[in-house]
This record gives structure tokens, C-alpha cells and sequence, in this order.
């Protein structure tokens, strides 16, 4: 039996201000009598060190929302209230919810548990219109990570051969193409060209002790990071090639900006890639509308990884959301179900990326079509940056972010991907499925609410 892959989490927290759903205001009418300090066991209210005679203000970082200070104030002088921070984060798709429960996982990287009393929605759009199919969670030997089972979450990214041709000695015919292992079905790609170096290192280092890879414009890669170019991809449009020999020779997987030209010669750019270096091609495609059309023609004409790229929302680049554009979700399902019909999909790796904001997420992309995504948000919101769903003001990051030792970011980052690795585990057990490359187009493990809808009400409204 292979040695189980392991993260190992540490707890680390971050001396940063963050959101938070409620904020805890002690009013006028306190008689600083000191009885909530002694009955928060997480010592939210403290005597002010200035002036013992005053109590300081309530420190919200550490309140666990029991409200038993509330209750047991004797002038009723405690307020707890939604937090205006909380409020203007993030938006319809990346919800503060999100942004307190990634930040936390990267605190500790346990597993967040919000089912018990859960009284949200129970549907909604992208991702949240799915369910998945958890009728194995019975058995106890599969119980994600609880369970004797091994549970392989794997993947390889390369071109396949769909038979093996033997000859009639028995002798293997077939040249067995090459192709790149890694022990998550997740990349880290680099969303923000405001990323300090400090942080790209980590995430660098995180990917390393991973085993996974960081897909980084190849501008980029200064020589600092190229002693680890066994994890970096760089990405690289195909005009850059000539002036980036020296790093594409060193890098195991590189990745392409898709244009027009590929479409009419992708055997050219093989070629000339080939001169340079052995290394993997990824050929980075926008989901725009038709993207089916060039995924599908690369795939016939030879290439090994295709990267569909959507926005942060996960919806279709160059269409206004709102207008008819398809989530990443439907945009993977459509192009797996066309790769199935021309007899083409094992041959092909599809990485998926865009919106990419849970560890659920990574599961249900599986389950659409994608045999892996890439993310990048998630990492950095885990270190304090919040997403605002707005033009002018995107990603904001913490000050003193800059401060932070490289050590404690990429441990934040493992821990991330600690919590996401069980939560996966989680899910796959539950679904019965022990192999990550199983989950691959595994429909049938998963319940699209706007069918069940169309099906059940389509026909009377
Ligand atoms: S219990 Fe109420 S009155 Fe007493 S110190 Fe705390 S807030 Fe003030
Ligand atoms: S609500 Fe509970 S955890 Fe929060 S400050 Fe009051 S006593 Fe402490």
C-alpha cells in the first residue's frame, strides 16, 4: 500500500484586523462593574491598561458569538450587531461568509463545520446549484478521513493514450507519452500582478512541500525562484518563447496563452517547444462562448493539457454576468460531454479555473468534467486579503501583510490546503469514490438543481 499523502497543519495565526460577522460595542451606560470580563471565558472584555478603573474595548477578534457577556450585563450596556465590514466584503458570489471561513481554515486548517442549525438556502447559483450525491456515508471504512479506506486524491496531467498496442511477441508498441503527478487535483495560479515577492515565494514553497505546482507569469521568475522551478509553470505567451529558453528548459509543465494561430498550427508550436525543453504543454484557453470548438480541435490535433480559464465569478469571459453567460461549471460539462462524443476526453487533461472559491468547488468541477482546477483568491484571502466584487477596488490587501515573515504565509497556505484535502476526502468518501481520477465526469454523483427544477415545474409555469 502507497504511503498515505499527509498535510501537515500548524496552528498560525495572523496579527491582522479581519472581517467579522459581528461586532461587540460596549455602550455609555456601562458602570465598568468588570461582570463581563469575568464570565467571557475568551477574555473579549479587559480592564483598560491605561486605566484599570475603565474597562478597554471589547476585542471582537476573540468573541465566539455566545452572548453570555450580553445577557449577563447588569445596565444591558453590550451591543453585538452586524458588522459593517462583513456587509460591504466580497459579494453575490464571493460571500464574507467565505472570506471568515477561508481565513479561518488557514488559521488552523481544520475542517469548518456549519451543517448543525444550518439555516441558509439550500441551493443557489454556480457551484451552490449543485448537490452531490452522499448516499455511501454510511459506511464507516470510507468515512473520508476518518476511514481505514485509502482515499486517493492523485492526479496526472499529460496526454494519454486511449489503447495499448502490443506486438506479437507480447512486446508494448504504444510510446507511453509523459505526464506530471501531483498529490492534490490543485494548481495555485497567480491572480494579482500586485503580489508581493514574499508572497509568491510562498506560495512556491507551499506547492513544493504539497507536491503540487504554482503557474506564474513567466516575466515573473526572477532568479530567485528558479532554483524551485520543479514547481513553477511558467506562463508564457508564445511570442515570449524565444526570449525564455533558459526557464523553459528547466520547467517541467509550461503554459501557453492560447491564440488564433494555435488553432491552425499547433504541431509548430509543439515542435519548437520540443527543440527547448521535454517539458508538458498547457494551452491556456478563455471560456468564452465556443470554447468547446477550440478545446475539442486542440484535443484532436495533440494537445495534452487544456486549461479553461473563466473569470473570479467562474463565469464566461466577455459576457456581462447576467446576460446569458454560463458558470465554469456548465461551461466544463459541455466541453467534457463534446470531448466524450468525439471519443477524444481520455486522451486530453482539462484543468478548470475561475471561481474556484471552496474545497467543494474543486470536487463538483471534477464531477462536471475537469480532471483538475487551479485557484488562486483562496490564498490569499487566507491571509487576509478581501475580495470586493467591484472594478475599481478588487482585491485589498492587509498592510502589514508585507511584515509577515515567508514562513508563516506559506504555512497559512498549507494549512488552506490541509482543510480543502479533507474536506475533498470528506466528500469522496461520502460518494463512494476512493480514486480522484474517478471523480472526473462522475455526473451521475451529482444533482443539477436547475434540471430537477426544469423537470419538476418546467412543464406547469
Ligand atoms: S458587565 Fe456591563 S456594565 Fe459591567 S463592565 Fe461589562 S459592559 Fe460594563
Ligand atoms: S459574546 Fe461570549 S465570547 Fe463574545 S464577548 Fe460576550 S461572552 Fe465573550
Amino acid at each position: 500500500m502507497p504511503k498515505k499523502y499527509h498535510i501537515h497543519p500548524k496552528t498560525t495565526p495572523l496579527d491582522l484586523d479581519y472581517v467579522y460577522k459581528f461586532k461587540i460595542v460596549r455602550g455609555e451606560n456601562c458602570i465598568n462593574c468588570g461582570k463581563c470580563s469575568k464570565v467571557c471565558i475568551y477574555q473579549a472584555h479587559k480592564r483598560s491598561e491605561a486605566d484599570p478603573r475603565i474597562m478597554a474595548d471589547p476585542n471582537t477578534v476573540v468573541c465566539r458569538n455566545c452572548f453570555r457577556c450580553i445577557q449577563e450585563c447588569p445596565r444591558g450596556a453590550l451591543e453585538k450587531s452586524l458588522d459593517q465590514g462583513y456587509l460591504s466584503t466580497a459579494g453575490a458570489y464571493w460571500k464574507p461568509d467565505m472570506l471568515i471561513s477561508l481565513w479561518k481554515q488557514a488559521e488552523d486548517g481544520n475542517v469548518p463545520v456549519s451543517g448543525a442549525g444550518y439555516r441558509g438556502p439550500f441551493t443557489g447559483t454556480g457551484f451552490d446549484s449543485m448537490w452531490t450525491d452522499m448516499s455511501e456515508i454510511v459506511r464507516p471504512t470510507r468515512d473520508g478521513i476518518h476511514g481505514r479506506e485509502y482515499i486517493n486524491t492523485s492526479v496526472d496531467l499529460g496526454r494519454k493514450l486511449n489503447h495499448l498496442v502490443f506486438g506479437a511477441e507480447g512486446q508494448l508498441l504504444s510510446k507511453v507519452p509523459d505526464t506530471v503527478d501531483i498529490s492534490l487535483p490543485i494548481l495555485f495560479d497567480t491572480p494579482a500582478d500586485k503580489l508581493s515577492s514574499s508572497v509568491k515565494l510562498a506560495m512556491i514553497k507551499a506547492a513544493a512541500e504539497l507536491n503540487t505546482f504554482v503557474i506564474m507569469p513567466v516575466a515573473d521568475i526572477t532568479a530567485e525562484f528558479e532554483k524551485h522551478s520543479d514547481n513553477i509553470i511558467p506562463r508564457i505567451t508564445a511570442a515570449e518563447i524565444d526570449g525564455y529558453k533558459d526557464i523553459i528548459n528547466k520547467a517541467r509543465m509550461v503554459s501557453i496563452e492560447f491564440n488564433d494561430v494555435l488553432l491552425k498550427d499547433f504541431a509548430g508550436l509543439k515542435k519548437k517547444i520540443n527543440k527547448i525543453s521535454r517539458a508538458l504543454l498547457i494551452i491556456r484557453v478563455p471560456a468564452v462562448k465556443d470554447v468547446e470548438y477550440t478545446v475539442t480541435k486542440l484535443a484532436h490535433d495533440g494537445a495534452e493539457i487544456i486549461h479553461i480559464a473563466a473569470d473570479y465569478r467562474g463565469q464566461e469571459l466577455n459576457s456581462p454576468a447576467g446576460s446569458g453567460s454560463r458558470h465554469l461549471k456548465d461551461v466544463i460539462r459541455s466541453v467534457h460531454q463534446r470531448l466524450v462524443e468525439d471519443h477524444i476526453r481520455d486522451e486530453v487533461t482539462i484543468i478548470a479555473s475561475g471561481g474556484i472559491a471552496m474545497a467543494e468547488n474543486v470536487t463538483k468541477a471534477m464531477l462536471c468534467g475537469a480532471d483538475l482546477t487551479a485557484m488562486d483568491i483562496p490564498l490569499l484571502v487566507g491571509l487576509g486579503a478581501r475580495i470586493y466584487e467591484d472594478r475599481e477596488k478588487f482585491l485589498v490587501f492587509p498592510e502589514g501583510l508585507a511584515k509577515i515573515p515567508t514562513p508563516v504565509i506559506t504555512q497559512r497556505m498549507i494549512n488552506l490546503m490541509s482543510a480543502w484535502h479533507s474536506q475533498i476526502l470528506e466528500m469522496m468518501g461520502a460518494m463512494g469514490i476512493r480514486e480522484a481520477r474517478r471523480l472526473r465526469g462522475e455526473s451521475g454523483r451529482a444533482i443539477f438543481f436547475e434540471e430537477i427544477d426544469k423537470d419538476t415545474f418546467g412543464k406547469l409555469f
